[in-house]
């Protein structure tokens, strides 16, 4: 048997893309991985998805998870282990198990990096962040550091500044590594200061951040720093482990597309996080696996595997 279309990756990308090819009768397999839901699990509040004025992360994927199970999609609680997309259909392995398949949606998005501190995870949702776009609103009136020297922890830094009532930048070394002109805009900025060749060596507190451990690297001397949220800016990757050799990547490992959704192979389509480097958010995400879909039965038409 070879499926019309199998979706590999279980946040809003790959989930919307289910909807879509489930009312499409496209009978999609969605390959949701062991661990479903994607980044949005690690989330507290989300109030910016159109619809919600507030709901919990994992309770919007909750949801999405139920919309696509009364639409009957076959799911499939396990991980791809291999691709092999050199013949056609292409295969995709879970384990031993093989399936075939005319189509492929990969929606495996992004993780975002952390620092590795011991409380570190445990306090993500509780002031702990990767994501200031998402959570910024949540932090008004607080001070909160960032860390990271790269355009998305200037980026997030100025952003914060909207809501926030400081801004303390920890970067590892004495410059930055973005673009002049976002260094510039950070410099000026009088709600940001920099902590230069510094590192955060642990975040404190029990429910709330309450404060982080900050080393300076050039003296190791070690002092407690207090704030209320802890902005983790250091860069994303993509999770494209998979594909590699197989499609055409960027030099930072995302997946490269043309005309949306399409891969550098025809019937393999990406939406998401995977491809998208940039805008990195849920609605955003779930358009590309709405794109996705609708490609992808465009695609089955021409072929003529569907009518
Ligand atoms: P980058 O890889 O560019 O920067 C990551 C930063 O985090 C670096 O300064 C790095 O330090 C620091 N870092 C990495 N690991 C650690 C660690 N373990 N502890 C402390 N610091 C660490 O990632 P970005 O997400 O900032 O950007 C990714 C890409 O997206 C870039 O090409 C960027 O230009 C682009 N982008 C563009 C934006 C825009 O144009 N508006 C906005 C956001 C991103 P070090 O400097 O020492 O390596």
């Amino acid at each position: 048997m070879v499926e019309k279309v199998i979706i590999v990756g279980s946040g809003p990308a790959g989930y919307t893309a289910a909807i879509y090819a489930s009312r499409d009768n496209l009978d999609p397999l969605l390959i949701r991985g062991k661990e479903y839901g994607g980044q949005l699990m690690l989330t507290s509040a989300v109030e910016n998805f159109p619809a919600f004025k507030s709901i919990l992360g994992p309770d919007l994927m909750q949801a999405m998870d139920d919309q696509v199970s009364q639409l009957g999609t076959r799911m499939l609680n396990d991980d791809v282990t291999r691709v092999d997309l050199s013949a056609y259909p292409y295969s995709i392995f879970v384990g031993d198990t093989e399936y075939k398949t005319y189509t492929l949606i990969i929606a495996t998005g992004a993780r975002a990096r952390w620092l590795g501190l011991k409380n570190e995870l445990r306090l993500v949702g509780k002031g702990v962040s990767g994501c200031a776009v998402c959570d910024g609103p949540l932090f008004r009136g607080k001070d909160v550091i960032v860390v990271g020297g790269g355009d998305s922890a200037m980026e997030d830094s100025l952003y914060l500044t909207k809501f926030a009532k400081s801004v303390k930048i920890v970067h590892r070394r004495n410059e930055f590594k973005a673009s002049k002109i976002m260094q510039e805009r950070v410099l000026k900025n009088e709600k940001i200061k920099v902590i230069w060749n510094s590192e955060v060596t642990d975040v404190m507190g029990d429910n709330n951040v309450i404060g982080v451990r900050l080393r300076n690297i050039d003296t190791g001397n070690e002092k407690t720093e207090g704030c209320g949220g802890l902005f983790v800016a250091i860069g994303h990757d993509p999770s494209t482990e998979l594909f590699k050799g197989q499609l055409d990547l960027d030099k930072n490992g995302y997946i490269i597309t043309h005309d949306n959704v399409k891969t550098s192979k025809e019937g393999v389509f990406a939406a998401g996080d995977v491809q998208d480097h940039m805008y990195k958010q849920a609605v955003v995400a779930a358009g590309w696996g709405c794109m996705s879909a609708i490609s992808t039965r465009k695609l089955l038409e021409e072929k003529g595997i569907i009518k």
